[in-house]
């Protein structure tokens, strides 16, 4: 009775429009990339204005009802999914979409949070900026999702991550109050972050409904290579010679195995193989400027260098947009090949850059004694020290058997991890998936901390309840 009191409310607040109530029309809104998917929601709120959430919010709250903050679901550790229980209300963004400003000389963009992010990236560019974050998501995931999760992607080495790139946010607040934090000021040093808190809580704060972005000047030339390596070893050699030889105007350096390589091919037959002889390591790597500089003899500079110290075995050089998309096409491609494979291990770990050899040699051999019918997939964002260290289960595994074996084979993967001083979650965040090894490794002062701040945001527990820390008893 008390829900569909709430549920008529809603649908008086929001329009019709504004509140799927029927599972044949919510099936949307319960499934993430992968196809994982928990349960039911109670039904789901599409507000189109930040009164709107305001309103929708304060509605849950009398009622007791959880919510459940959705962008493009495309997040990875199920943060965003319904509940099995079929008691959350999912609240989706996408109907809130506006780009509400920009300003070319003030380098800002002042959007809602439904917004996708590929849209402000082109509404950047036709301002002549730029908003580099870049990611294999980015049709489908929104500005509040990429804020949620402190989203990283492809340039963080040159940009920072989602927390480098907000300079002001709209929050409602779990009690519906409305935090009106949109400051468009480059430098501010007015007392606590606030805004760095909703930055990467995964929605267990607040619901983001605006933000002010920083942009940068567009890049107006890029040169992408895509080279061939002996060992991981050149690899980190190499970049550390990249950041200092190209005036430090690296925007990519993208670490691929031979096997990606292959899973590309696989899920795009199109793609012949890059360079004539096959290599262990690759690495994709881009410089982008946007003044008269002469970036393709930077990048030959480099090459030559790398050539002579027998870091790079040979390369394939970009010199239009198309033949560097074709390159960019290995490192999207080996996503889909990935994903065909069926159910395999994800991880999204960091460790300092120099002990990146060091740790993928003893993960690796750590993995193969364990399981020697695994391959092991290690790629990542080299100049973040962030690896996606996937593990593909035997081929031969009954399905039942796959995911208790991935996951033993992951707690040893973090074991080994904690020995190199290294985080379980680079850039995905904690969600449901990775909280029993998040929670595993905080002190008691971090766990107190935590649950503190969860407390003093959302004191009964309807924000998001059971992403990061566990729901309230
Ligand atoms: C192919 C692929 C490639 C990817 N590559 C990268 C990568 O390189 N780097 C990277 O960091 N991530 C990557 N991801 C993960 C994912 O795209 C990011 O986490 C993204 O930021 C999620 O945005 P979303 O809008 O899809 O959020 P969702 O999946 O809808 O939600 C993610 C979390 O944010 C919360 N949330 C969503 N919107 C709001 C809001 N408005 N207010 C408050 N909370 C909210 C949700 O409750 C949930 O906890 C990738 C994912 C895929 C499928």
């Amino acid at each position: 009775m008390e829900r569909h009191d709430l549920l008529d409310a809603l649908a008086m607040h929001l329009g019709e429009r504004g509140l799927l109530r029927e599972p044949d029309d919510m099936t949307r809104y319960v499934a993430d990339w992968a196809g994982d998917r928990l349960g039911m929601p109670l039904a789901v709120a599409r507000p189109v204005s930040t009164e709107e959430v305001v309103d929708t919010v304060r509605l849950c709250r009398e009622h007791g009802v959880p919510m459940v903050p959705q962008g493009g679901h495309s997040g990875l550790v199920a943060g965003a999914l319904p509940a099995a229980e079929g008691n959350e209300l999912v609240i989706s963004l996408e109907r809130m979409n506006r780009v509400r400003a920009i300003d070319p000389i003030n380098f800002t963009m002042t959007v809602d949070a439904g917004c996708i992010l590929e849209n402000v990236k082109q509404a950047a560019a036709e301002h002549e900026c730029e908003f580099p974050l870049a990611l294999g998501a980015q049709g489908s995931c929104q500005i509040g999702g990429n804020i949620a999760t402190n989203a990283g992607g492809l340039n963080v080495l040159r940009y920072g991550m989602m927390r480098q790139l907000v300079l002001g946010l709209e929050v409602v607040l779990p009690d519906g109050r409305l935090w009106n934090g949109m400051t468009e000021l480059h430098k501010d040093n007015r007392g606590y972050p606030l805004k760095q808190l909703f930055l990467g809580s995964e929605g267990t704060l607040g619901i983001v409904t605006g933000a002010v972005l920083k942009l940068s000047p567009r890049a107006t030339q890029a040169r992408t290579a895509l080279l061939g390596l002996p060992s991981l070893e050149a690899v980190i050699e190499l970049y550390g010679l990249a950041r200092r030889d190209c005036s430090d105007l690296l925007s990519a350096f993208e670490l691929i195995p031979r096997r990606c390589i292959e899973l590309a091919m696989e899920a795009t037959p199109s793609l012949g193989d890059p360079l004539e002889q096959h290599y262990p390591w690759y690495v994709l790597m881009e410089v982008t400027a946007s003044g008269p500089l002469d970036l393709g003899a930077m990048l030959e500079h480099l090459l030559e260098q790398g050539m002579a110290r027998e870091l790079v075995l040979d390369g394939a050089l970009a010199s239009s947009e198309s033949q560097s998309a074709q390159l960019w096409q290995f490192r999207e491609s080996m996503l889909e090949g990935q994903r065909r494979r069926g159910e395999h291990l994800r991880t999204d770990i960091s460790i300092p850059i120099s002990a990146i050899p060091a740790f993928v040699d003893a993960a690796s051999h750590m993995v193969m004694e364990a399981s020697p019918e695994c391959e092991i997939i290690a790629y990542g964002h080299i100049g973040d020290g962030n690896l996606h260290f996937n593990i593909l289960p035997p081929r031969a595994m009954a399905e039942s058997e796959k995911r208790p074996h991935l996951h033993e084979l992951e707690s040893r993967l973090f074991e080994a991890l904690d020995g190199f001083g290294g985080s379980i979650s680079a850039e995905h965040g904690i969600g449901r998936t990775k909280q029993a090894a998040y929670l595993s490794r905080l002190s008691p002062v971090e766990r107190e901390l935590a649950e503190g701040i969860k407390t003093l945001f959302d004191p009964e527990g309807l924000m998001n309840p059971g992403r990061i820390l566990p729901p309230r008893d």
